[in-house]
């Protein structure tokens, strides 16, 4: 018998939680996939997902990797939220994104890379903060090294260690501008042996935010995935998130991606209207945004909506960065409303 930490999405809103709880299964495979565990449930009446009188969800394994907490043969198993007549429940965004890519967008062969910020919190506030007033302006911070303006490395380090572990598609991290705020990326590496595909990125984020808050809780400290933890001159934390297709890769993708951000612009408000709760209060135009009643396409531009890198433009291919995810934004969701709009999927049901 082996560990299985069972991880889904609760029902909370308007920002879902990760949950999760622990079966000793029988596990003989190898490198065991979804299948090689069982269907499980759990009571969703104290997770906002049912009532009390009927409050059996039942839970699927959809993505198994190595549990790097506990280590040995233990994994964890990221499953998806169904009724009991077997439907999707309603929390169950993955499914909507299983939907998305099953009427066409998977024959684009879409690949993504999320960017996740996050701030690192005790007693209510940012690692760094003294506890009265506030640290020197933003500056020497990001990417800064020194016990006077790197706060927290220890928990990103050993996030990033058990990313790894994991198998996750780590890509690699770095201090924000912050103090106490730090991001790491997740998906798209460039190794072909690496399946950056959208089910998969977005899994794997989901698993590194449980890693990351399962080490924070052991600090002490709260991973705080808020869009502007702290009001005022001080960076939010986002969720940018690059996009690519077989379009947009091929030579001349640059017109590709020029289209796809025409048919985004078009979109603006209903995408925004998934991008993470409380995305107004970062999406200012201020501290490398774009007013989230705008819709601005640069190049290189950082107060721009959507980015298209330097190295994109001068290569005349590749992908796009859509900067205006909030940190707390579902990758699921996003995932699904950028292959949507892109790949000119009908969502609209
Ligand atoms: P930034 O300069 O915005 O801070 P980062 O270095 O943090 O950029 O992140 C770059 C991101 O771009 C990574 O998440 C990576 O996965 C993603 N990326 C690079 N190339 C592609 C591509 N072709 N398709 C999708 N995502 C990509
Ligand atoms: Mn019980
Ligand atoms: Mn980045
Ligand atoms: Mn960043
Ligand atoms: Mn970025």
């Amino acid at each position: 018998m082996i560990f299985a930490e069972y991880i889904w999405l609760d029902g909370t809103q308007p920002t879902q939680s990760l949950r999760s709880k622990t079966r000793m299964v029988r596990c003989d495979a190898e490198n065991p996939e979804p299948h090689d565990f069982p269907d499980w449930s759990f009571d969703g009446s104290s997770t906002s997902q049912a009532d009390g009188s009927d409050s059996d969800c039942a839970l699927a394994p959809v993505c198994v990797v190595k549990d790097p907490i506990r280590g040995g043969d233990s994994y964890f198993v990221l499953c998806e939220v169904f009724n009991a007549d077997g439907s999707p429940h309603t929390t169950n965004m993955r499914a909507g994104l299983r939907a998305v890519l099953n009427a066409g967008a998977l024959e684009q062969d879409p690949w993504i890379g999320f960017e996740q910020e996050y701030t690192l919190m005790k007693a209510g506030r940012p690692l760094g903060f003294p506890t009265e007033g506030y640290p020197g302006p933003q500056g020497p911070y990001y990417c800064g090294i020194g016990a006077d303006r790197a706060f927290g490395r220890d928990t990103a380090e050993t996030h990033a260690r058990y990313c790894h572990e994991a198998g996750l598609l780590y890509y690699g991290l770095n201090a924000e501008v912050m103090p106490g705020q730090w991001e790491f990326q997740i998906g798209y590496r460039g190794d072909d042996r690496d399946d950056p595909s959208l089910l998969n990125a977005a899994d794997h984020l989901w698993i590194a935010r449980y890693n990351l808050h399962r080490i924070a809780e052991k600090a002490g400290l709260i991973a705080s995935l808020e869009n502007k933890p702290i009001k005022g001159d001080w960076n939010g934390a986002g969720m940018h998130t690059n996009f690519s297709t077989l379009q947009t890769r091929a030579e001349g993708g640059i017109n590709a991606i020029r289209e796809a951000t025409e048919r985004l612009s078009g979109r603006h408000d209903d995408h925004i209207s998934v991008y993470g709760h409380g995305l107004a209060d970062r999406l200012t135009g201020l501290h490398e945004t774009c007013s989230i009643s705008d819709f601005k396409v640069g190049s290189a531009d950082r107060g721009a909506s959507i980015r298209i890198p330097l190295g994109v433009e001068l290569h005349g291919a590749g992908y796009f960065e859509d900067r205006r995810p909030g940190a707390n934004a579902d990758p699921y969701q996003v995932a699904a409303r950028l292959a949507a709009t892109v790949c000119e999927i009908d969502d609209t049901q």
